[in-house]
């Protein structure tokens, strides 16, 4: 038997400890915006599953759907085939995010997680043009398998891979240059000389948050400007949502801002909305060019996610309330990282962030990692991201209340005073 208080790696010395995640305790419960340790205490969690929470741990709306689902024996398993649960996930998904955007998607399940809906949009699109070369942007994440790390900008990932990775060619990220190299110019010159031995690219894979990468923000203007040139030069564009999407950043989709149509745009994480694994392969119908059997999977189809899906689709995407309680919520994290900035301006930390995903930037890794330990030990739960992890992220559901927020942000301050 295991004693309460030793974590799973003291517990079992099979536990791998490749995972970066190491909360000096055992979890146990949680509901909404709060997560209990098996010892009874309490945090505030602003990290919600790496953004797979976005309505909340056990969302009350969601777990009675999956009880009723589960009490009258529903399909429980997620071999890819047709259900009652996947019929009506998709009806809602049409309904209730597609029609009302004007949005053209055919809908594909890739498999359970956000790198297979990678994988999935990097083949179909490398299928549709017939080439092979993909670009991708500096600090970029995109998954650990081979085809999503070869997209990935991180050198310490990429290492992992062991072998080449190939036909992928990284360009600069919006603000990467500082503005002092005109938006797009390295591209368009590379697509026009012949002779540099760059290939011509299927597609350009882009988050419009680099969530991982350390919330850099793309504006609005640079992803129209990307979406131009894609169709000028005949690549595909593919929206990597599967941090962004389902409403991280207000709209639904975190593309609708910039009044942008990808070709092929991924989702996963906060679809299901119960932490179930579940994703999403969008694309237009013109690239619906995949055989039956080309791609495909056992867990392609998981039933449960596709009720508490169907169940957080109409309960929070049939009006524009969530949309406008993340935004407003968003300016609440803003004004206080603004004050807190200001309040600590020798330290040089800098702030970005949209809708409910925002990042506080320290010089050093270890003044990033001595907040979030400080934080934890004030009952907050929050997790670095940076290509040198120098960046505190801000994650929390976006049914966080108000008073949550403040208090999420009052531990936040605190911390960075203490490890002043
Ligand atoms: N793309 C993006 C933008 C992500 O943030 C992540 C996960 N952090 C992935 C892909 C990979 O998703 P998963 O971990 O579910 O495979």
């Amino acid at each position: 038997t295991t004693a309460p208080g030793r974590t799973v790696f003291d517990a079992v010395e099979s536990e791998v400890r490749s995972y970066c995640r190491a909360w000096p305790v055992v979890f146990d419960r949680a509901e909404g915006s709060r997560i209990h340790d098996e010892q009874g205490r309490t945090y505030l969690d602003f990290f919600a599953g790496a953004g797979s929470l976005n309505y909340g741990h056990n969302n009350p709306v969601l777990k009675r759907a999956l009880l009723d689902y589960i009490g009258r024996n529903g399909i429980t398993h997620a071999l890819d085939m047709s259900t009652t649960a996947k019929r009506a996930f998709l009806e809602t998904f049409h309904s209730a995010v597609l029609e009302p955007r004007g949005l053209p998607y055919k809908v594909m399940f890739p498999g359970p997680t956000g790198t297979n809906a990678v994988e999935a949009a990097l083949k179909l699109a490398r299928k549709a043009k017939g080439r092979e070369a993909v670009v991708s942007f500096t600090n970029a994440f995109h998954g650990m398998s081979l085809g999503s790390l070869a997209v990935t900008g991180n050198a310490f990932k990429r290492a992992g891979a062991g072998i080449p990775l190939v036909h992928t060619t990284p360009m600069p990220f919006d603000n990467y240059l500082n503005g002092r190299v005109p938006d797009f110019l390295w591209f368009e010159r590379l697509l026009e000389d012949q002779g540099s031995g760059f290939n011509h690219p299927a597609a350009v894979i882009v988050e419009t948050v680099q969530g991982e990468g350390g919330v850099n923000v793309a504006r609005a203007e640079w992803l129209r400007g990307l979406a131009d040139l894609c169709r000028r030069r005949d690549m595909l564009l593919i929206v990597d949502d599967v941090q962004m999407g389902c409403g991280r950043t207000g709209g639904f989709f975190s593309f609708e801002e910039a009044g942008i149509v990808p070709d092929i745009v991924t989702v996963s994480k906060s679809i299901s909305g119960y932490g179930l694994p579940m994703a999403l392969c969008l694309f237009k119908p013109e690239l619906d060019l995949w055989e039956p059997g080309e791609h495909n999977g056992t867990f392609r189809g998981n039933n449960p996610a596709f009720v508490t899906a169907t169940a957080a689709l109409e309960t929070y995407w049939r009006d524009g309330a969530l949309r406008e309680h993340t935004l407003v919520n968003g300016g609440r994290i803003e004004r206080s990282l603004r004050e807190l900035c200001a309040e600590h301006g020798r330290l040089g930390a800098t702030y970005r962030g949209r809708g409910l995903v925002w990042g506080l930037e320290f010089t050093h890794k270890e003044r990033a990692a001595a907040v979030c330990r400080k934080a934890f030990e004030h009952g907050l739960l929050i997790e670095t991201s940076g290509p040198q992890d120098e960046v505190v992220k801000l994650l929390p559901p976006l049914t966080v209340t108000a008073s949550e927020l403040d208090e999420g942000l009052g531990i936040l301050a605190r911390a960075v005073r203490d490890t002043a």
